[in-house]
C-alpha cells in the first residue's frame, strides 16, 4: 500500500494536487482557527420515546473561516485528525461544552448530560482520562452530565488499560457510547467486555427505513444486541415521521434528528429547552 501511495504522487494527476492544496489551506486556517475565535459548538437535542422528552443533547463543532467560509466537520475533522489538531481542538471542544453546561446550570434550565465526540486520537494520549478527570474537578462539573462518543475502532482497538481508564470514568458517572454503531467492524466478545452504556445506531441506517426492510432487519438486530449486553440504543438521523414510527416500533430507546432540531447554537438551544420544558 506504501509503494502505491508513493507511485500516486509522483504521478501526474491535477486533482489530486488541488485537493492537495486544498487540505494544506484548510490545515493552515484550522492552526489558527482557535486563536481567531472561528470554532463554535451547536448543540443537538435527544429525545426519550414515545414521549419526545429531551433528555441530552450532542455537542457538535463547527468551524467558520473568513477565507474558506464555512467549513463542514465531515470535511474538517480528518484534516485536524491528519494534523494532530485534533488534539488541541479536542480539549477546546472540552472545556467550552462543559462551561456552556455549567453556565445552563446557573440559569436554571433542566439539568441535562451532554455527548461529546471524542477522536481515537485523544483516547490514544495516555493521560486523557487523567486530564479529563481534572478538568472536571477543576470545574466542578458532574460525571452524570458527560457522555463520551467514541467510534467502534477505539473501542475495538480498546487494550486493557484502555477499559480500566474508561471504568474509571465510569465510576464517576460518565457514560460511554459507541458512535455510528453498525459501521465498522465490532466483535462481540470485546463488545461486552467494555464499559458501556450506549449504543448510537448511524444514520445510514435510520435513513429511509420504513422502506428498507434490510435496514429495519439490522436495526431489529441493534437493538437485540443491546438488551443483552444491558445497554441502550439511540437512533440519530430521524428526519421524518414515518422514520420515527419505524425506529420506535423497533424499540429504540433516544432520538436524534432534524424532525425534532437541527443542532443550534448555544443561546437557541437555551430557548428550544425552555419552550419544551415550560422553564
Ligand atoms: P456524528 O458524530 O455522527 O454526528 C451526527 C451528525 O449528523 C452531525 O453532523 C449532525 O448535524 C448530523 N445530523 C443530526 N441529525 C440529522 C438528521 O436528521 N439528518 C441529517 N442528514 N443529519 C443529521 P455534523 O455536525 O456535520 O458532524 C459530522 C461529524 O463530524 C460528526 O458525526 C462527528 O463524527 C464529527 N464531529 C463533529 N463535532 C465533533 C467534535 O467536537 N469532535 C470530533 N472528534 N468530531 C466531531
Ligand atoms: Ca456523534
Ligand atoms: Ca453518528
Ligand atoms: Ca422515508
Amino acid at each position: 500500500a506504501k509503494a502505491q501511495g508513493k507511485h500516486r504522487i509522483t504521478e501526474y494527476n491535477p486533482q489530486m494536487g488541488e485537493e492537495n492544496l486544498r487540505r494544506i489551506s484548510m490545515e493552515q486556517q484550522l492552526r489558527d482557527a482557535l486563536r481567531r475565535q472561528e470554532l463554535s459548538l451547536h448543540y443537538q437535542p435527544k429525545l426519550s420515546v414515545c414521549r419526545h422528552e429531551v433528555v441530552g443533547m450532542e455537542v457538535l463543532l463547527r468551524w467558520h473561516n473568513p477565507v474558506l467560509g464555512t467549513v463542514s466537520p465531515a470535511q474538517f475533522i480528518p484534516v485536524a485528525e491528519q494534523s494532530r489538531l485534533i488534539l488541541e481542538i479536542g480539549e477546546w471542544v472540552l472545556e467550552e461544552a462543559m462551561q456552556q453546561n455549567l453556565a445552563w446550570q446557573r440559569q436554571g434550565l433542566p439539568l441535562l448530560p451532554m455527548a461529546v465526540n471524542i477522536s481515537a486520537l485523544q483516547v490514544h494520549q495516555h493521560d486523557f482520562v487523567p486530564r479529563l478527570i481534572s478538568r472536571m474537578t477543576r470545574l466542578g462539573y458532574p460525571g452524570s452530565r458527560l457522555e463520551l462518543e467514541l467510534t467502534e475502532g477505539v473501542v475495538m482497538e480498546g487494550a486493557i488499560p484502555v477499559r480500566r481508564y474508561f471504568e474509571q470514568l465510569r465510576q464517576l458517572g460518565v457514560r460511554i457510547s459507541i458512535d455510528d454503531f453498525g459501521t465498522g467492524y465490532s466483535n462481540l466478545g470485546y463488545l461486552s467486555r467494555f464499559p458501556l452504556d450506549t449504543l448510537k445506531i448511524d444514520r445510514s441506517f435510520v435513513s429511509d427505513i420504513d422502506a428498507q426492510p434490510d435496514k429495519q432487519q439490522i436495526v431489529r438486530a441493534i437493538v437485540q444486541l443491546a438488551r443483552s449486553l444491558s445497554v441502550s440504543v439511540v437512533a440519530e438521523g430521524v428526519e421524518n415521521q414515518q422514520e420515527l414510527a419505524c425506529v420506535e416500533a423497533l424499540g429504540v430507546d433516544e432520538l436524534q434528528g432534524y424532525l425534532f432540531s437541527r443542532p443550534l447554537p448555544a443561546e437557541l438551544f437555551s430557548h428550544y429547552l425552555g419552550a419544551t420544558r415550560g422553564v
